[in-house]
């Protein structure tokens, strides 16, 4: 495809730029552009063309399937976008006066408040930009808590190996040292493993629920009384709350705060770098650590209430991505507590009959025959057996029209593909992905030499992955 510079010829750009209406001001020599500047000179079919190629080039949820375990890239309606797009909520401004926004106060109250009833818990913060962000907003909340009474030997979190990979970085930048536990052979907290690290210095505990491996922790109430015993505090990874929204609730399983990605589970589209949201929600006993301030109302008015002395803090700029909260809303609203509950039992319903109709085939390490949102498969067997690996097949899916499910995560599954169906997949869809994947992984027992070629239809082959993301172009070279 040819890029926007090489569209066009010289003198043909559109002038879509306004007469400059303001008094010109002269700039020190110094930073006086020597040469004209470099734009594209096109015009505006060229440009329109040129857009139109490149959306034609990308791949999301509404060109067809994209089970990205972990990631949920699932079909958002579309009403929720239009909510969003209210210009009374996307042009309003953080430093107007409260009472111009009233509208807006009110959605982030109500957000907390479903939120709150979703998770079991007390209140919600909305600053976080994403998971991670969340993640170590909550870890802050309980250094906060330990050292608030006091309690300053607890500098150890405890995470199981099967938790997402953001959960022991996260630990260790919010000032904790991390250990490690592993899981049983069934892919679950080791229970005994835990008694065994829990102590003076535990500060928390972090769960991946459900884990990597797409497992619900079956010991969890045993899990979160040992910590608790122990007096460390319970933190819950619920990124993926598609699994058990409407149906099971972290604060009552014995977890002291959670985060949510409103752009997984809540109707944000994302991919390609946000917006997102992370929301951090806490039991009583941490919420005058939250970052923000409280909605509080009084004759009538919703106000800010002024800030708590023993906030952490904030970790972002005003109220968060609050558009991304106003689509929760949306969401929630629209599909009701009903609704909620559908959409996690569908999403576990097609995780598990994607899997049983493949398992026959597919080596699946973990979970005896059942999964919650995702499951995860290991392509070990046929790597060591022709040379077949992860890569190649996630590779030879594209020329299907299909997007990959995750690779290589886990990682304590090896060749591992983290396949998340998601709850917008109809079951004739399923079939057909059903069909794609044990086509291919037939012909790569029949051909397994062609697999490494694979994709032979996309615009870009395989790129040299390394160089792509340690030293990529980025700009365009006019040297000639
Ligand atoms: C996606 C994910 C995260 C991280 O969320 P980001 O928004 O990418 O920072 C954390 N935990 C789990 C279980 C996830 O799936």
């Amino acid at each position: 495809m040819k890029l926007i510079f090489e569209r066009g010829n010289k003198n043909r750009g559109c002038d879509l730029v306004a007469e400059c209406d303001v008094p010109l001001v002269s700039v020190p020599a110094a930073y006086e552009r020597k040469k004209e500047l470099n734009l594209p000179q096109v015009s505006e079919t060229e440009i329109s063309r040129h857009y139109t190629e490149l959306a034609g080039q990308t791949f999301g949820v509404n060109n067809g399937f994209y089970p990205l375990g972990s990631c949920t890239m699932k079909y958002n309606p579309k009403i929720n976008d239009e909510l969003a797009k209210l210009s009374e909520f996307s042009d309003i401004h953080p430093l107007q006066g409260e009472d111009t926004v009233q509208g807006s106060l009110y959605i982030m109250r109500q957000a907390e408040k479903y939120l709150c009833e979703i998770t079991g818990m007390d209140n919600m913060d909305f600053q976080p930009a994403a998971g991670a962000h969340g993640e170590f907003t909550g870890l802050k909340l309980i250094c906060a808590y330990h050292q608030d009474r006091n309690d300053s030997k607890r500098d150890k979190i405890i995470v199981p190996d099967s938790a997402h990979g953001t959960n022991p970085a996260s630990a260790s930048m919010a000032g904790f040292s991390v250990i490690n536990i592993p899981s049983t052979p069934d892919g679950l907290v080791d229970v005994e493993a835990l008694r065994s690290v829990v102590g003076e210095d535990t500060a928390g505990f972090m769960l991946t629920n459900p884990n990597t491996v797409g497992l619900f922790e079956e010991d969890i109430l045993e899990i979160t009384s040992i910590v608790h015993q122990a007096g460390g505090l319970n933190y819950y990874d619920g990124a993926n709350l598609n699994a058990i929204m409407g149906v099971a609730r972290p604060g009552d399983m014995g977890f002291d705060v959670v985060h949510l990605n409103l752009h997984k589970t809540f109707s944000t589209p994302h991919g390609g770098g946000g917006p997102g949201s992370g929301p951090v929600g806490c039991k009583k006993i941490l919420s005058r650590y939250l970052p923000s301030c409280k909605i509080t109302e009084k004759e009538g008015i919703l106000r800010f209430a002024d800030k708590d002395e023993k906030s952490i803090g904030r970790v972002k700029a005003f109220y968060g991505n609050f558009l991304v909260v106003v689509r929760a809303l949306s969401y929630m609203m629209s599909l009701g507590a009903d609704g909620l509950k559908d959409a996690s039992q569908n999403a576990v319903l097609n995780a598990n009959y994607m899997m049983d109709k493949l398992k026959d085939v597919f080596e699946i390490p973990f979970g005896n025959g059942r999964c919650m949102h995702e499951f995860v498969i290991s392509l070990d067997k046929i790597k060591k057996e022709k040379s077949v690996t992860a890569l190649d097949f996630a590779k030879a899916l594209l020329d299907y029209g299909m997007h990959p499910p995750t690779m290589y995560f886990p990682l304590i599954v090896s060749e591992a593909l983290m396949v998340e169906p998601t709850e917008t997949e109809s079951k004739e869809n399923l079939d057909e992905a059903i069909r794609i994947y044990r086509e291919v992984y037939d012909n790569a027992c029949k051909n397994p030499d062609g697999f490494h070629d694979y994709p032979l239809t996309t615009p870009i082959g395989r790129p040299d992955e390394v160089s792509a993301a340690r030293n990529p172009i980025l700009r365009y070279n006019f040297s000639d």
